[in-house]
């Protein structure tokens, strides 16, 4: 999936956010050494510095798409938290290993079935319009490579999920189960009908394009939740929209940006 965003540059600036960046680096480096004594010169993956340089230059780029759209997606930077999350997981642990070299590259990559892990700005973005925090309960509809819920899982409480093809699933659960994420529960099926038992939620994400919310996910929306979806025709340009239930359990919605998504498929 990708974004379609006429006039968006890919280039960041390094300057503006330098003093950010240097915090954010600082404080995984600092993780980084400890993890030298205590694994004993076994670097983990995801704290190899040539990778957390990538990312930081993945997080420049993708503050400046958020300044570029800001018009549209209503806030010129996003929450701190998601901005630590796209710091700290390792995007290259979720991409095949012929792609893995672009993992940081502000782009859609393939993860096979015909499906793709989102572009980082994508996910950012969803990420921030779901409105979530350390206590939040999440469910996301197309767990595809289990990237986007392993950046949920790094903000909120539990994040749920729930993959359509089956392989993709399973792989997804043994990419979460070996990086730790504790917090994330991968089920196989038709998202359309949501995860009823788990529910309900404080946010729900969407992540294949239907061409209307399925009603079973705002009925599981709690009062004051947030439901992330694009809506639109398959293979064509959608529109990334949020809908917000009120306390009195009134819905509402806006459009942010042009996206194209995969298409939300059903089960027979
Ligand atoms: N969030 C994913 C993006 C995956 S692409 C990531 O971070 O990698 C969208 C995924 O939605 C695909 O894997 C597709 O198979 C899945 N999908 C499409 N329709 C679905 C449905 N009805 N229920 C659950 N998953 C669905």
């Amino acid at each position: 999936m990708d974004a379609v965003l006429a006039g968006i540059g890919r280039v960041g600036t390094m300057s503006r956010k330098r003093s950010r960046r240097v915090t954010v680096k600082a404080a995984l480096c600092a993780a980084y050494s400890r993890s030298i004594f205590i694994v004993l010169f076994a670097v983990p993956a995801c704290s190899q510095p040539e990778f957390l340089d990538l990312r930081l230059q993945m997080v420049t780029e993708i503050e400046q798409n958020v300044r570029d759209t800001s018009e549209f997606i209503g806030r010129e930077a996003l929450d701190d938290t998601v901005i630590a999350a796209m710091a700290k997981v390792p995007r290259h642990e979720f991409v095949p290993i012929p792609q893995r070299h672009l993992s940081y590259l502000n782009q859609p990559l393939p993860i096979g079935n015909g499906q793709t892990i989102s572009q980082p700005y994508i996910v950012a973005l969803m990420s921030d319009l779901a409105n979530i925090d350390g206590s939040s309960i999440v469910l996301e509809i197309g767990t595809g490579s289990g990237y986007q819920a392993a950046i949920l899982a790094e903000i909120v409480e539990h994040v749920y999920t729930i993959e359509i093809i089956e392989s993709l699933g399973r792989q997804a659960r043994d990419t979460l189960n070996r990086l730790g994420y504790e917090n994330v529960t991968v089920e196989i099926g038709d998202g359309y009908r949501g995860m009823p038992e788990y529910g309900p939620f404080d946010a729900i994400i969407v992540t294949a394009a239907p061409d209307h919310a399925p009603e079973p996910l705002i009925q599981q929306l709690r009062p004051g939740g947030r439901l992330v979806i694009p809506v639109g025709t398959a293979g064509a340009v959608q529109s990334l929209q949020v809908l917000r239930k009120d306390t009195a359990g009134r819905v509402s919605r806006t459009d942010t940006i042009p996206v194209r998504f995969v298409p939300f498929t059903r089960d027979d």
